[in-house]
C-alpha cells in the first residue's frame, strides 16, 4: 500500500463526508487529523467554509426577502481549487461512495435556509438562488408565470404591438423600468404595464392569437393572448383588469405553460369600396368561395378555409363582407392582391379597396 506522509487537517463536515464509510475509515486511519483536536486548524479542503454557513444564509435571506415564494432551490458555484483539493484527497486515499463537497455544502445551506424561512427546497421551485463563491455574488431567478387573457380594441388609433426598448432589445433594463418596451401607448404596452405593476417582473413577453391593423377594432370578447412573466417578485396577486375608452384587458388567468401552436378562427367584417358601380347580383359569386390559396415566404402553399361568408351592399360602390376564416387569413391582401388566388377584385371583376376591417370574434381551437 502507498504510504502517505503528509498530514491533512479536515473539518468535521469534510471528515464525516469522506470517512464515514467503514472501508474509507480503515484506509485513512492515523493519517487525517480531525480539526476537533485542533480547534484553530484550517480544513485543507474547504478552508472552514462550514463555519460561515449562517452568514451565507443571512445573505441569501437578504435577496430572497424581495420575492414571494413558497419553495426554493439553492445552486452553488464553488472555487475550482476547492473541488481540486476534494478530488485530491479522494484519489490519494482511494475513497469510495462519498458525496462531493458541493453536494454537502448545498445540503447544509438549504437546511439552514429552510429552517430560517420555514419553506421547502424543491426541484421545481418558485425561486432559485445561486451562490457564486468564485465571484462572491448571489443571483436570484424566480419561476416564470404564464398568463392567458383577452383584449378588446375599441379604438382605430392604437396599434397592437409595442416597440421594444432599444437599449435592452426587450430583455428588460433600468431605462425601460424592466418592461422591455419603449413606451406604453399600444395594446401590448398596456398589457405589459398592467402585468408588470402586479407581478414586478424583469420582462414580459406576449404572444398574440393573431393580429390586426392599427385601424381595426377587436370586438366581442376580444383577442386572446399569452403573456410570459419573467422573474416575477410577486406570485400571489389578484389578476388585474383594465377598461378604458380605447381598450379592455380582461379574462386573465394563470396557466401552466404556453401552448406551442395555436389554431384559431376569426369572424371578421370588411368594409369595401369598389372602383365601378356594383350591383347585388355581382356579389352572388362569393357564395361559392370556400378557400383561398397563396404562397408563403418559403414558397410553401398555404390554404385558408372560409367557413362562412355573408355580404351586404351599402351604397352602389361600397359593401361589406362578414366571414369566418382560418387564423392567419390575409385579409387586406385578399381584397386586391394578385398573390392570393382568388382575390376579391378578380372574383367580382371590379377593383376593390379595403376601407377597414374589424374582428367580431376570435375562437381558439385547442
Ligand atoms: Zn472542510
Ligand atoms: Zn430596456
Amino acid at each position: 500500500m502507498m504510504s502517505i506522509t503528509t498530514k491533512y487537517d479536515l473539518c468535521s463536515n469534510c471528515y464525516d463526508r469522506l470517512f464515514k464509510i467503514k472501508k474509507n475509515l480503515v484506509s485513512a486511519r492515523n493519517i487525517i487529523r480531525l480539526s476537533l483536536s485542533n480547534p484553530n486548524g484550517i480544513c485543507y479542503i474547504c478552508k472552514n467554509i462550514f463555519k460561515n454557513l449562517e452568514c451565507y444564509v443571512d445573505k441569501i435571506f437578504e435577496v430572497a426577502k424581495y420575492y414571494e415564494f413558497s419553495t426554493f432551490s439553492i445552486g452553488l458555484i464553488i472555487k475550482p481549487s476547492m473541488i481540486d483539493r476534494d478530488d485530491d484527497i479522494r484519489s490519494k486515499f482511494k475513497l469510495i461512495g462519498t458525496y462531493g463537497l458541493k453536494y454537502n455544502l448545498n445540503r447544509e445551506i438549504s437546511k439552514l435556509f429552510s429552517r430560517k424561512i420555514k419553506s421547502k427546497a424543491d426541484i421545481s421551485p418558485d425561486l432559485v438562488i445561486t451562490l457564486d463563491f468564485r465571484k462572491n455574488v448571489l443571483l436570484t431567478r424566480s419561476k416564470t408565470i404564464y398568463i392567458y387573457g383577452k383584449y378588446v380594441k375599441k379604438s382605430r388609433s392604437i396599434q397592437q404591438k409595442q416597440i421594444v426598448c432599444i437599449t435592452c432589445n426587450g430583455t428588460g433594463c433600468k431605462l425601460c423600468n424592466y418592461t422591455g418596451i419603449s413606451e406604453s401607448n399600444s395594446i401590448g404596452g398596456k398589457i405589459i404595464k398592467l402585468l408588470h405593476n402586479n407581478f414586478i417582473s424583469t420582462a414580459i413577453k406576449i404572444n398574440y392569437v393573431g393580429g390586426e391593423d392599427k385601424s381595426s377594432l377587436v370586438l366581442g370578447n376580444g383577442r386572446p393572448f399569452f403573456a410570459k412573466i419573467i422573474n416575477p417578485k410577486i406570485r400571489n396577486t389578484a389578476l388585474p383588469k383594465l377598461d378604458d375608452k380605447k381598450m379592455k384587458i380582461h379574462d386573465l388567468h394563470i396557466i401552466k405553460h404556453m401552448p406551442s401552436k395555436i389554431a384559431f378562427k376569426s369572424k371578421v367584417k370588411i368594409k369595401i369600396l369598389t372602383e365601378k358601380i356594383i350591383h347585388c347580383d355581382d356579389l352572388n359569386i362569393l357564395s361559392s368561395l370556400k378557400s383561398i390559396k397563396f404562397y408563403g415566404v418559403d414558397n410553401n402553399e398555404n390554404v385558408k378555409i372560409i367557413h362562412s361568408l355573408d355580404w351586404k351592399l351599402l351604397t352602389n360602390t361600397t359593401f361589406y363582407i362578414l366571414m369566418i376564416v382560418d387564423g392567419g387569413f390575409p385579409i387586406k391582401k385578399f381584397i386586391n392582391d394578385n398573390s392570393i388566388t382568388p382575390n376579391l377584385s378578380y372574383l367580382i371583376q371590379n377593383t376593390c379597396k379595403c376601407i377597414n376591417y374589424d374582428y367580431y370574434e376570435i375562437t381558439m381551437m385547442l
